[in-house]
């Protein structure tokens, strides 16, 4: 497994084009930069969670976390950081007391990229957070399931440690799609006898019913 730092050096040395809009020499321009400034706004998930989501997820904003998650281009998670940062604080902001628990990477998508993507965008954020979710068990590729294949491909696919009892959670992620990962996660925190309280995520998506908006994302189902 290649470290971030390795990462971010390999970024430098060999010369990579505009990963929003394909500019030469620069591993992000300025106008795609600033196209990450935040906007955030609450959204729910169909089982009621209000996620505080920061950036919408389409043109040059995908392009940019595409890149960053199916091509390793980690050195893109400081300019990352921002928006999700400031969709956490938003989160906390309604509930201070709240822990930080990211949804993990699937193993399926763990394996392919070798590194989890909210991790990263994570700890560049500077927030403490805690590893209370794991993946319970292998999910299918969503993208190939219809719609009620995969809740049910999801039902179950996270557990929390015990360590989350009794505690309040905020759920972060990178992408909400259809909300039914998060919606697991609060399932498994409950289980434990934890509360999800909020949820944040760096960007969500406008349209939630064309299958383009999912390529490449699917982690648990493209959120
Ligand atoms: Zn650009």
């Amino acid at each position: 497994m290649i470290s971030d730092a390795l990462r971010d050096a390999r970024a430098l040395l060999f010369p990579v084009d505009c990963a929003g809009c394909g500019a030469p020499d620069r591993g992000l321009c300025d106008d795609c930069a600033a196209l990450l400034r935040p906007a955030v706004t609450p959204r729910t998930t169909p089982g009621g969670l209000v996620v505080h989501t920061a950036l919408r997820y389409e043109s040059e904003v995908r392009r940019v976390i595409l890149t960053f998650k199916e091509e390793g281009r980690t050195d893109l998670a400081r300019h990352l950081s921002w928006p999700f940062g400031e969709a956490i604080r938003a989160g906390l902001a309604e509930h201070p007391e709240a822990l930080i628990v990211p949804v993990p990477a699937s193993r399926a998508g763990y394996r392919r990229r070798g590194f989890d993507p909210v991790r990263i965008l994570l700890r560049r954020t500077g927030r403490r957070f805690e590893r209370m979710l794991v993946p319970a068990r292998t999910t299918a590729v969503q993208k190939s399931l219809g719609r009620l294949e995969r809740a049910d491909n999801l039902r179950d696919a996270l557990a929390a440690r015990p360590g989350v009892a009794g505690r309040s959670v905020l759920l972060v992620d990178d992408i909400l799609t259809s909300g039914a990962t998060l919606d697991e996660a609060v399932r498994a925190i409950a289980a434990a006898g934890g509360e999800a309280v909020g949820g944040a995520t760096m960007a969500f998506t406008p349209r939630l019913h064309r299958s383009r908006d999912m390529t490449g994302t699917e982690d648990y189902g493209g959120d």
